[in-house]
């Protein structure tokens, strides 16, 4: 099957060091995870083969990953699942088990917004294949009713769904736990200073190389080419949700990938979420979950949470308009 390619939805920028100490990374970029995938290293000191081969060891982690959470894919670890887990408790790899449990704590916080048992209205809407499409109303409210974190049953590193309706989709979660697995490869292997950007989940480490010198830009929601604004930042996580990347319009209404998991239609409050979180797997998870909060309840938990910021994009009287939680009020900065 065809897969979507999303584009990154942050564009990382290297302003530019003096001309006689350029620094130029190692870098690789990779079409992983049904996105583009790109891992760039900054150290001096070391041979460029070396650096490349631990580019390498990031993506085989990456592509470990995938293979288990790919749901294209048939023969993947949550494909069975998917199949069998309604029968029979299945235990689960270390990969799959950390991912549920973050999973299970963004469920909590953000009372029921994120949630991956949305898997099964993201088939209605057929968003996995190439031709998403509207489902019926009365498909989709039967299709609801199997929709809830409480129909996952996570007891001593096993899994049970209640039902056979169940289907899990860890497409909001599973990008940015790859880039802090990509991440912590890097660290192993002596790497002090990187960017692992995954279709707008990123996090990057900083080392006086590149302290003071980059720039998370937000990419423009409605306008393809242009960005949005930004923020500096030396170390962190940031993720992007957005109605933007994958989308059809029907009747002039815009349809896109990220769920209601009360109605089974996309969530409607915003255009895009960025999230500044301690992990890529939290910005991830985050940006997917205010997102479905909207405005108003998004922000709460984003100001309620520690070491969590954001910046939502949302549209009133057909303008675009933007928000920043309080840690980036003074820092965002739009073009
Ligand atoms: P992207 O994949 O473009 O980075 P997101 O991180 O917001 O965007 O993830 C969107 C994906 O998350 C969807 O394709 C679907 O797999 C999954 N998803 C959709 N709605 C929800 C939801 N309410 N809770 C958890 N996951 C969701
Ligand atoms: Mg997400």
């Amino acid at each position: 099957m065809l897969k979507k390619i999303s584009l990154i939805l942050i564009i990382f920028l290297f302003s530019v060091c003096s001309s006689d100490q350029q620094l130029q990374p190692v870098e690789r970029t990779k079409v992983l995870m049904d996105t583009f995938i790109q891992i760039s290293i900054y150290d001096q000191n070391r041979p460029q083969e070396e650096l490349r081969q631990i580019v390498d060891l990031a993506f085989k982690r990456i592509e470990e990953i995938e293979r288990i959470i790919n749901t294209y894919d048939d023969s993947s670890f949550i494909s069975m699942l998917n199949r069998e887990a309604a029968n029979r408790a299945i235990v689960l790899d270390s990969i799959m088990y950390d991912l549920m449990l973050e999973s299970d704590r963004i469920n909590k916080l953000s009372g029921g917004a994120f949630d991956i048992t949305t898997g099964s209205i993201k088939l209605l809407w057929n968003f996995s294949a190439d031709n998403p499409r509207i489902p019926g109303d009365s498909i989709l409210l039967r299709q609801l009713r199997w929709v809830g974190a409480d129909y996952l049953k996570l007891e001593d590193h096993s899994l049970q769904f209640d039902s056979p309706e169940v289907r899990i989709d860890l497409g909001g979660i599973a990008k940015g736990y790859a880039v802090d697995q990509a991440i912590d490869v890097l660290k192993k292997h002596g790497i002090t200073d990187a960017i692992v950007n995954a279709g707008g989940n990123l996090r990057t480490l900083c080392s006086d190389l590149t302290r003071g010198k980059r720039r998370v830009w937000i990419k423009h929601p409605r306008q393809s080419d242009s960005l949005f604004g930004f923020f500096r930042m030396d170390d962190g996580c940031v993720a992007t949700s957005g109605d933007y990347e994958r989308f059809f319009i029907f009747d002039s209404v815009r349809y896109h990938h990220i769920f209601d998991p009360k109605t089974g239609y996309p969530a409607r409050g915003c255009v895009s979420v960025t999230i500044k979180a301690s992990t890529a797997t939290e910005a991830d998870a985050l940006s997917t979950a205010v997102f479905v909060l909207g405005l108003q309840r998004g922000m709460e938990l984003i100001e309620q949470l520690p070491n969590v910021e954001g910046i939502i994009i949302f549209e009133q009287d057909g303008k675009l308009q933007w928000k920043a939680s309080s840690g980036l009020k003074k820092k965002f900065k739009t073009t």
